[in-house]
């Protein structure tokens, strides 16, 4: 049965798109357009001129991994003035081989359309995607059970552009402990995993994973470890959010904690713009500027789904009591990364410091550890 996440959250009246309102950072112009180099002086002078020069990096999505999604949606993310985005192919729920076809049909489609998208094989493909107007694409998948138990699998993946990878989906598995399950640690084959994806140059992610697994993987990692989308749990108490002890750990790594703007997780605020930078700036007083980036996790509307009543059958991946409506706070999209950056400037933040967070603390992740 296949499970639509999108589905679920919309049941649970969590999907609001809430980037309709928010500002753009484009210029107006036609979205194949070839000529606007970052170092352009064609910056118009409006009080967000500086950041069209900004990388604009988005660490995840929450696409429902199914190989006839409509990728159209990705146009939100590049009409917005996002350079770069991490798209989910895979997560616990569904069959790995369903992964492998999701990446098939995501890699035509991709492929296909040259003139506005760039799958991502090196670091500085994310820079020429942004130079020539392109959005730069790589793939992630959220939990260990894509591998079907072969830790050979993750050179393959790699080469398939996918980039990170968390250990457990919400529940436990093979590999370790999940955030809503008895967590019982990384086990010997998630320690197997993750010493090939240090060999392979994929980003290990905490997001998702239980407390103590995540834990012990920050405590063996060899390379930066990051959490891709997953907010305090100071702020917002909930099983998903995560501890000081964690954020602190991942700093110690050299790693990112990219703050999410899903409603869920966001604490009780007069907005979800106000609640999403309350998160980055609790991240930033906590263990420093070059440590907290943006993973939205954010599923545009899509007429085509329709929802699913099999559901209700998984409550192991999704806990009712964390996910009883209603939540004040709404989803945020990919318009967010403007209100954001001024909000934040406001707030007395440097132009570098919001130019960090926009994407150059996540950009230095990947220069760290893609090969
Ligand atoms: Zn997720």
């Amino acid at each position: 049965m296949q499970i639509s996440r999108r589905s679920f959250l919309a049941q649970m009246g969590l999907l609001v798109a809430a980037s309709e309102a928010l500002p753009s950072l484009t210029r107006g112009g036609t979205p194949t357009n070839t000529a606007a180099s970052p170092s352009a002086p064609a910056a118009p002078s409006t009080s967000t001129g500086w950041l069209h020069d900004a990388l604009i990096w988005d660490n995840h999505t929450g696409f429902d991994p199914v190989p006839d999604y409509d990728l159209e949606h990705l146009e939100d993310w590049r009409k917005a003035g996002v350079n770069y985005l991490s798209i989910d192919v895979g997560y616990d729920v569904i069959d790995w081989t369903k992964t492998i076809k999701n990446l098939g049909a995501y890699i035509t489609w991709l492929e296909q359309r040259p003139d506005r998208f760039l799958l991502v094989r090196r670091v500085d493909d994310v820079l020429e995607a942004k130079k020539t107007g392109r959005l730069a694409i790589t793939f992630d998948l959220e939990g260990m059970n894509a591998l079907n138990g072969d830790a050979s699998l993750v050179p393959l993946y790699y080469r398939l552009g996918v980039r990170q990878m968390l250990t457990a989906y919400n529940k436990n598995n093979l590999a370790g402990g999940g955030c809503h399950d008895k967590d019982t640690g990384l086990t010997a084959f998630g320690r197997e995993v993750i010493a090939e994806m240090n060999r392979v140059g994929m980003v290990v992610d905490c997001s998702h994973t239980g407390y103590r697994t995540t834990m012990d993987i920050m405590e063996a990692a060899t390379h930066p470890v990051i959490f891709s989308h997953s907010n305090p749990k100071t702020l917002r108490t909930h099983g998903r959010n995560i501890t000081d002890d964690q954020i602190r750990a991942c700093a110690k790594t050299g790693g990112v904690v990219g703050v999410t703007g899903l409603g869920y997780f966001l604490p009780d605020r007069a907005s979800p713009t106000i609640a999403v930078a309350d998160c980055v700036t609790y991240v930033r007083d906590l263990v420093g500027v070059d440590h907290v980036g943006l993973g939205l996790d954010y599923t545009p509307p899509d007429p085509k789904d329709t929802g699913d009543a099999g559901l209700a059958a998984f409550p192991d991946y999704w806990p009712p009591a964390d996910y009883a409506a209603p939540w004040p706070m709404k989803d945020v999209g990919p318009g967010v990364f403007a209100e954001l950056a001024t909000l934040l400037v406001g707030r007395g933040w440097s132009h570098g410091d919001v130019r960090k967070v926009l994407g150059e603390n996540f950009l230095r992740v990947a220069r760290t550890v893609w090969k």
